[in-house]
């Protein structure tokens, strides 16, 4: 808990003159409701000596009606203020934790599942909230509650008192002691409850390619089993509950019992008047709310501990790739030397690419082709700072990559991946998240560039049609000619184009990369493509196998010996043959 605490201590500092005034509404608010009975037992005792005067009577019944009215004013204040610093606290966590989640190089992901990410975002981070809201309210107004209560009890006579609510202590104790292990299984709980939001957020994106694949039955069965264990383990937690919560009900009548018995006895023996004994038993009544409250604390804050403990796992962690103290900016560049470069994955045990060393000159056009799975999209998204690499250097006019501004190295690539990314927006903001700068004419240049134009004419709202979660709404080559697009907006010192003209037809590939060559003369093009058409003209082409480079040349040197590219290129040119006839 103390962790907790310190994690939220900024909020605190930031917040505690609020903090001030709201503990002092707290108190009034648990001191007040002993109030009425104090004057119900005098209004009895009056009646019972037959000295009420109307005068008196009126004044009893004023505090009567005066109380509920001023507690139901302090209660709006101190729930109005409570509740947006709440929502205060959890709007500045969620935004420091979508930073960091940015913050966080790739490995992160290979990790932390989408649905463990969110779980920590919502579930955990609303119970962090609790820690700042609720969790003060129920100690603070719960306690003041009890100590008024006893106090007032103490009052009206102490021996009354002890012999009423010794056994309260004891039951809290011994239940808290039963809690124990319950406790240790909220973190199984809360792993369970983020495969359960990872299975259903699997569903939800994957409904497509379920329902194509007539996978409904099987995926809702799988779906289902996660729900179904969620459900279990809540069940487990409830089942406990429902066993040992009433316990202390039973506890609580035999000291109510207690206090009726006794405290009529002493009514008898004229220790206590008749109205401190009604005013005692209120008290009594006061009590069991607040302790049943307060016994549960313990429950809430193991729920906040755990909580704590996994929104703050990912908000400590450290991101591997970053700026080292005096990183150097970077706007331009003559060359990049791939200098024996070697890469693993975070979790895999094997090199992927190794030992890979070629030169790209500034305004080079060059082709990257291989076999699928040769690393061709490893090697090149090397240039994205994504990962560390394991071995060798990538230098940019000599400087190593690691010690440029990340920001400015990312910044010089425009990269259009395999899978593209594209957002619930409208066709021109998908576009514009390349460039938010972009002028309209820029927009249009880049639009027309990537053949992306003739898409227009078929989309119901040309550019400001709504693309659907993940481009849904739009056709493959779509997809891909609005990603060129977008990274072409940015007019990037380096385009990678990482096999973005698989799903257009021959004809508008050719389109694509006769444009790119006239409007990007003087910047850089890596092409990764299947289709030899897109890379022959290529200043340079590298030929991946492996993870290892095993030819490199331009289109005319490489089909002048045996290798896998002229094999494959033949290999194709027969193909469009065969299909030309
Ligand atoms: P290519 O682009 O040539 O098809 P990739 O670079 O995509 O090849 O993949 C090369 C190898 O690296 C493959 O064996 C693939 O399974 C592996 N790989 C790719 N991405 C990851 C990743 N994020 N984590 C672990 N392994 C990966």
């Amino acid at each position: 808990m103390k962790d907790a605490y310190r994690h939220l201590k900024w909020f605190f500092k930031i917040e505690y003159k609020k903090y001030l005034l709201l503990a002092i509404l707290l108190l009034a608010l648990s001191i007040t409701p002993a109030l009425p009975s104090k004057v119900l037992g005098m209004a009895i005792d009056d009646i019972a000596s037959g000295t009420l005067s109307i005068n008196r009577l009126l004044f009893l019944v004023l505090s009567l009606a005066l109380i509920p009215i001023v507690r139901y004013f302090i209660a709006i204040v101190y729930h109005f203020h409570i509740n947006r610093l709440g929502h205060k606290l959890s709007y500045q966590l969620r935004e420091k934790y979508i930073d960091h989640l940015f913050a966080l190089d790739a490995a992160l992901y290979e990790k932390y599942t989408k649905g463990d990410l969110i779980a920590r975002a919502t579930n955990d981070l609303q119970n962090l909230t609790v820690l700042a809201t609720s969790f003060l309210q129920i100690v603070v107004f719960n306690s003041g509650m009890v100590i008024t209560a006893i106090v007032m009890m103490l009052v009206i006579h102490p021996l009354l008192t002890v012999a009423s609510v010794i056994l309260m202590p004891v039951a809290i104790f011994w239940l808290n002691k039963k809690r124990q292990k319950k406790r240790a299984y909220y973190k199984i709980h809360h792993e369970i409850y983020a495969d359960m939001q990872e299975k259903v957020l699997e569903s939800i994106e994957g409904v497509k390619a379920i329902r194509a694949y007539g996978q409904e039955d099987a995926d809702f069965e799988k779906t289902k089993k996660a729900i179904d264990e969620d459900i279990n383990s809540w069940w487990k937690i409830l089942k406990f509950e429902s066993i040992y919560g009433p316990l202390f009900e039973m506890v609580y009548a035999v000291s109510y019992f207690v206090a009726i018995a006794y405290g009529s006895y002493m009514v008898i023996k004229s220790q206590i008047s008749t109205g401190e004994l009604v005013t005692f038993l209120v008290y009594v009544g006061m009590l069991y709310g607040p302790l049943v409250a307060l016994s549960n604390v313990l429950n809430t804050s193991n729920n906040i501990i755990i909580s704590d403990e996994r929104f703050y796992e990912i908000m400590d962690l450290q991101p591997e790739v970053k700026d080292e103290v005096e990183a150097q900016p970077i706007l331009s560049f003559k060359t990049i030397e791939f200098k024996n470069v070697s890469f693993k994955y975070p979790f895999d045990n094997f090199h992927v690419i190794e030992n890979i060393s070629f030169t790209i000159n500034s305004g080079e056009t060059i082709g990257i082709v291989g076999p699928t799975g040769a690393g061709k999209s490893t090697l090149i998204r090397q240039l994205l700072r994504e990962f560390n690499i394991t071995g060798g250097q990538i230098l940019f006019d000599g400087v190593n990559i690691n010690r440029l501004k990340m920001e400015d190295a990312r910044n010089l690539v425009g990269y259009v991946p395999q899978n593209h990314v594209l957002f619930r927006r409208s066709v021109d903001d998908n576009i514009l998240i390349g460039n938010p700068k972009a002028s309209p004419a820029e927009v249009a240049s880049a639009v027309s560039l990537a053949d992306f134009k003739k898409d227009l004419k078929e989309l119901p709202l040309g550019m400001e049609t709504m693309v659907a979660e993940l481009g849904g709404s739009l056709s493959g080559g779509q997809r891909q000619r609005l990603s060129i697009a977008r990274a072409l907006v940015k007019n990037p010192e380096i385009l990678i184009l990482d096999d973005s003209l698989s799903a257009v037809d021959a004809l508008t590939e050719s389109n694509i990369i006769r444009n790119l060559k006239q409007a990007r003369s003087g910047k850089t093009n890596i092409i990764i493509a299947h289709r030899f058409s897109a890379v022959a003209e290529a200043d340079k082409i590298i030929v991946l196998q492996n993870g290892k480079i095993s030819a490199i040349g331009t289109h005319l040197e490489l089909l002048k010996y045996d290798n896998w590219y002229k094999m494959q290129y033949l290999n194709q040119i027969k193909g469009d043959r065969y299909e030309e006839l």
